[in-house]
């Protein structure tokens, strides 16, 4: 099936002059926005406080001298010590959960707002949205910035926003077929089981709809899941990263070639750092992404760890934009598990199971202990059609997927195949992994 085209001309930016402007420029520019964002963040208690002793940088060189800002910090501080003006100047916050259950709170002024719907208009137009779409946002709007950061985005394009929010599939899919929606933005877990419920109520996700892009982010997915999802719906699907952090949606988005994620350096200032040592590292290598924010009033960030694992890639993308992209994001530190004593992220589970054609939507990853020992188990619905056929040519699979998995992430799992529509299905971020070590 040939996929619907997707503009890919150079005239194609939304800022183009900010989009395709000289290193040289852009390094200036953030030297001076770091600096400048130093100074306002020293203004709010806590960087006051923490700050105090640093004086101006002089090259890029210097930043190793400032300190790291960790999410610990934002848990334990109080919200309003990380707020840089006068609380009257802030119009909105969000909010996301810690692991231990308490919220970071990010604080916006209005300013704050409408560079954050420009940067998102951005990433839209990249990837073919214009005036005449139609948006159906999927993710949940409130505190979540998935919903409103996009919401905003799309409406400064000029698209007709339908803020449906996150559930109610049977709306969703009448919203999309009386609206003709052209976009959508949703989770690529729900996105599975939009294209599932379709097919159980008669509709065929590629026919039957006016789609032709799908943004997907909130959870980490393989390429594999992209490409299937791609085909089931013959749409264009790009990733798209943020964090509540840094805003949201927005910071890091894929053009239309989709070899890595273009982030906005006019906005933000990336290292790469060793997880382990904090110290930066060449570009191309591996480690954790640390932002800070260039140009916001209300809470600027310094030096933010964000424990998400990525590398710059260094070659000079084919669309002509020159801020540096990072490759798609392998996980989260936070996401990685320990099974006898191995490192793994759900990622390279997925990247290997999704590869078998058998393999249906939904899986679930199940960690135990037993008798002192980690037993790791992957639950793995498979298409209808071949689950009801050959007992050998299941079993056969199974133990397919359980070799291919064994070579990739060195552990030796249990697999089990499970009829489709087995697990339980989600509207919202799934739960991929159970860690009953932990419960
Ligand atoms: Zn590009």
């Amino acid at each position: 099936m040939k996929q619907k085209q997707v503009h890919l001309f150079s005239s194609d930016f939304w800022e183009k002059e900010v989009e395709i402007i000289e290193r040289k420029i852009l390094e200036d520019i953030q030297l001076e926005g770091l600096n400048c964002s130093i100074e306002k963040a020293k203004k709010s208690e806590f960087y006051g406080e923490k700050l105090k002793n640093i004086k101006k940088i002089k090259n890029f060189e210097d930043i190793e001298k400032i300190p790291f800002t960790t999410k610990d910090e934002l848990l334990k501080h109080s919200p309003f010590s990380f707020i840089a003006t006068d609380l009257k100047n802030i119009v909105r916050v969000h909010s996301s959960s810690g692991t231990t259950g308490r919220s970071k709170y990010i604080f916006h002024t209005q300013k704050d707002i409408e560079i954050w719907a420009d940067l998102v208009a951005r990433c839209l137009y990249m990837v073919g949205m214009r005036k005449d779409d139609i948006f159906q946002n999927m993710m949940s709007y409130g505190l979540f910035t998935g919903g409103l950061g996009l919401h905003y985005g799309a409406e400064r394009i000029g698209a007709l926003v339908i803020p449906s929010g996150a559930g109610n599939t049977e709306k969703q899919i009448e919203l999309m077929r009386e609206l003709k929606t052209t976009v959508i933005h949703i989770t690529p877990s729900y996105l599975l089981y939009l294209a599932h419920y379709m097919e159980e109520i008669g509709l065929s996700p590629s026919n039957d709809f006016n789609l032709k892009i799908a943004i997907i982010g909130a959870e980490p997915h393989s390429e594999n899941t992209r490409k299937k999802l791609e085909n089931i719906f013959n749409i264009n699907i790009f990733n798209c990263y943020g964090l509540s952090e840094m805003n949201g949606p927005g910071v890091a988005f894929e053009c239309p070639y989709k070899e890595g994620l273009h982030l906005w350096e006019d906005n933000y200032y990336m290292e790469i750092v060793n997880p382990k040592t904090g110290k930066i590292l060449e570009e191309g290598e591996e480690g954790e992404l640390v932002l800070t924010t260039l140009k916001r009033e209300g809470m600027p960030l310094i030096r933010y760890r964000t424990g998400d694992l990525t590398k710059i890639i260094k070659e000079k993308c084919k669309c002509g934009r020159t801020h540096r992209r990072i490759q798609r994001i392998k996980g989260r530190a936070d996401d990685m598990f320990i099974v006898k004593g191995v490192n793994i992220f759900p990622s390279q589970i997925e990247t290997v199971i999704m590869e078998f054609p058998e393999v249906d939507k939904n899986y679930q990853i199940v960690i135990d202990r037993k008798e002192g020992l980690d037993i790791l188990t992957i639950q793995v619905e498979i298409k209808r059609e071949f689950f009801k056929g050959d007992i050998n040519e299941l079993r056969n699979l199974q133990e397919k997927i359980r070799e291919k998995l064994k070579e990739r992430i060195l552990v030796t799992p249990v697999v089990e195949l499970i009829e489709p529509g087995t697990l339980p299905t989600t509207t919202g971020k799934a739960k991929r992994v159970i860690d009953k070590r932990r419960l």
